[in-house]
């Protein structure tokens, strides 16, 4: 009896010691659940906080523009492709900076208007990088440029194909992006009629600018847009003329103050009046300008002399300006010299601070949060 008590307690001692092991290993193994699950967690969470930037590629297309904004929310939106030519240069250039930035597609690709250095590299990045939809102001309306003609051909026979959305846009639209707001402030030669909210004030700087005479090119056609990322205004309108510009900020101003002013027809001076500078006194301009295109001696000085001005960033040190009107060596991407195709790199935050990577020098400049 006894022994076979000793039995039982020590067959029981068993299945109690087995029990015990089964748990232990059930409860180390849902421990280990636990953990990788807490892991992949503790993981996600420092790769998802660059997310929250709205990040901005000033892609050096040699005095073109192609200006590529990626959101939080991963939407991109490509404003211009470039030039045509140079087996897919600038196209190449567009997609390294997708690629950089983490995206393999481009949902919206922008053409402010139908020059060569807008609409050119469209056929070639289409080639490279799959794209959404196409955002434009409608019709060519400078058919007797050949090439502009050309190049609105060759983006109709892209369309044509039946891949692509094609939105196009009017005053007062908004973008259906997720992660910023995107509205239209010109569009096929119409500009804002009605203030944007917080806007509306008179604009001392008419005063002193003439109204020029009206440019009859694609140039005033251009699409222009306005971004706002949180607290951040951002604005981009294309190679839109100064004749637009009086109609959009005089007499009064109709788009209040910006930070982040993408320069105006890579800063030739048929753009860029002070009645637009001075009055959106944006805290950082960046101009889009080539060596020996764009980047006025008389429109840089505009941009410095604008009241709220911290940075006057330029993507080629511009030869027709010379030492005295370019902003200072560390605010240019591409100095005198061979092609380098150095990028500008904006990461915006939305409290309103941001900072400017300049991919040459690869050192950046913080800007505070605070209009
Ligand atoms: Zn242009």
């Amino acid at each position: 009896m006894t022994a076979s008590m000793t039995t039982e307690s020590q067959f029981r001692l068993g299945v109690f010691a087995l029990r015990a092991f089964t748990l232990a290993v059930l409860y180390a193994a849902l421990g280990l659940v636990a953990f990788v699950a807490f892991d992949s967690v503790a993981f996600a969470q420092p790769a998802a906080s660059p997310l929250k930037s709205l990040q901005i590629y000033f892609v050096d297309v040699e005095g073109g523009q192609a200006t590529l904004f990626v959101t939080p929310a991963g939407q991109s939106l490509l404003i211009d492709t470039g030039w045509p030519g140079n087996n897919g240069r600038d196209a190449d250039r567009i997609v390294a900076a997708a690629h950089n930035s983490g995206i393999n597609k481009i949902d919206f690709v922008l053409i402010t208007h139908y020059h060569d250095d807008h609409v050119g590299g469209a056929p070639q990045l289409a080639e490279r990088i799959p794209i959404g939809a196409f955002i434009d102001h409608g019709e060519n309306r400078e058919t007797t440029d050949e090439a502009t003609q050309k190049r609105w051909l060759a983006y109709q026979q892209l369309l044509s194909s039946g891949k692509y959305k094609r939105i196009i846009v009017k005053p007062g639209d908004t973008l259906p992006i997720k992660g910023i707001s995107a509205e239209i402030i010109s569009s096929d030669g119409a500009v804002l009629q009605k203030p944007l909210p917080g806007a509306g004030q008179p604009n001392p700087a008419c005063a002193s600018s003439p109204q020029p005479p009206a440019d009859k090119t694609e140039n005033p056609r251009s699409l222009g847009t306005l971004i706002t990322f949180g607290e951040l205004r951002i604005l981009d309108l294309g190679d839109l003329t100064a004749d637009k510009e009086r109609e959009l900020m005089c007499p009064v101003d109709k788009i209040g103050h910006v930070d982040i002013y993408i320069a105006s027809h890579h800063g030739f001076n048929q753009s860029g009046s002070a009645s637009l500078v001075h009055a959106i006194a944006p805290r950082v301009a960046i101009v889009d300008n080539g060596a020996t295109k764009g980047g006025s001696p008389s429109a840089l000085d505009i941009i410095k002399s604008s009241p709220n001005l911290a940075a006057l960033w330029q993507l080629h040190f511009s030869e027709e300006a010379g030492t005295a009107h370019n902003a200072a060596p560390e605010f240019i991407a591409n100095p005198s010299g061979p092609d380098a195709a150095n990028y500008l790199k904006l990461t915006a935050n939305p409290d309103g601070s941001f900072s400017v990577f300049n991919s040459r020098s690869k050192q950046s400049q913080q800007y505070s949060a605070g209009r």
